[in-house]
């Protein structure tokens, strides 16, 4: 990454929302349920399954947690009008894990109520490293009643081929992980930090887990990484990808980024599904969205001097 790549993203929480928006709208779908709608819809006319993600995060209020999970609620009452292979995804701290844990436990656990009435599952998502005990501590205590629970694991942490270990012992087969290689820059002490170790350590993970009999949703962008994950399900004759709810494994990617992929692993038979971020909270999750993207930098720039700046 060039000098002034780095220093434009370390600018990004400066840069006015609005234009912010501008570059972001690609990944997000918009502000309200009825614009994420119209891109499960979107998305599932072109053939893939969909996540639907109420962004927010770091509540510090009972109030502001319920008020999340009441928005759940809403989109699922609403995704039961029609039918769409679409799931709901759930980061802890929007349901209160850093203040209430008990709390956040029990919203997630009505949700995963609500959506197995559906047939559909839940995925608690993985946050920044203080948060993993806990989330997995919330996770295993819902998991335990509720078979429609899925989590996340992050292929950076040193830790996690152990909690791989850990959940596959207590859930086998049950177990349903997405892998991802981790949004948040952790230490050195307790993470890798260079991107071909944590594409290494993905890898084996991927392998762990289908060894294991467990769901492996390969949340990725990464080419080489996918292509080696498509060997390890195929090796472990996971499913072809024609009937999406019978394979064993699916790659999922974020709205707006490297669409082309998305499509030609479809065309090549592999269960595909876009997450689908929808909300008035987008500011913080564009801002980590772009700083991921080598182009933000020159967009900005073009903004900025088209402006005159
Ligand atoms: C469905 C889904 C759910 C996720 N959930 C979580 C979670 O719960 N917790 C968590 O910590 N992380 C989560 N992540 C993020 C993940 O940890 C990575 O930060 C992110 O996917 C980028 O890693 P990568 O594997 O795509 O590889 P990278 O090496 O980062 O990216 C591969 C290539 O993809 C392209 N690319 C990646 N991101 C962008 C972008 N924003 N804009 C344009 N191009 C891009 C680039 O060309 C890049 O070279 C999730 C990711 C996905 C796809």
């Amino acid at each position: 990454m060039s000098l002034f790549d780095r220093v434009v993203r370390l600018g990004l929480p400066l840069v006015p929302r609005r234009m912010v928006w501008i570059l972001a709208r690609r990944y997000v779908a918009g502000e309200t349920l009825e614009s994420a709608l119209d891109e499960i819809r979107e998305q599932g006319a072109r053939g893939f399954g969909t996540i639907l993600d109420v962004l927010g995060e770091a509540v510090k209020s009972k109030e502001r947690a319920e008020g999340a999970a009441a928005e759940y609620h809403r989109a699922l009452a609403a995704l039961a009008q029609s039918p769409s292979r679409t799931y709901v995804s759930v980061k802890p701290t929007h349901l209160g894990l850093t203040f209430d844990p008990a709390l956040c436990g029990r919203l997630l656990d009505d949700l995963c109520v609500r959506a197995a009435e559906q047939g559909r599952k839940v995925r608690f998502e993985m946050e920044d490293a203080p948060t993993v005990d806990r989330t997995l501590e919330v996770f295993l205590r819902v998991r335990a009643k509720r078979e429609n629970l899925g989590c996340v694991l992050q292929a950076r942490l040193f830790r996690t081929p152990d909690d791989v270990t850990r959940l596959l012992r207590e859930l086998g087969g049950g177990l349903d992980v997405r892998l991802v290689k981790g949004i948040y820059l952790e230490p050195a002490e307790i993470a890798h930090t260079e991107a071909p170790d944590i594409s290494r350590a993905y890898v084996d993970l991927a392998r762990q887990l289908v060894a294991g009999g467990a769901f492996a949703a390969f949340a990725t962008h990464d080419d080489d990484v996918a292509a080696a994950c498509a060997q390890i399900a195929r090796d472990a004759g996971l499913g072809d990808g024609r009937d999406p709810d019978a394979a064993r494994y699916e790659y999922q990617m974020l709205m707006g980024v490297k669409a082309p992929m998305a499509e030609r692993l479809l065309a090549e038979g592999h269960p595909v599904r876009i997450y689908v971020p929808y909300g008035k909270d987008w500011h913080a999750y564009s801002i980590r969205r772009l700083r991921k993207n080598p182009e933000v930098a020159r967009h900005i720039a073009r903004a900025f001097f088209s402006r005159g700046g």
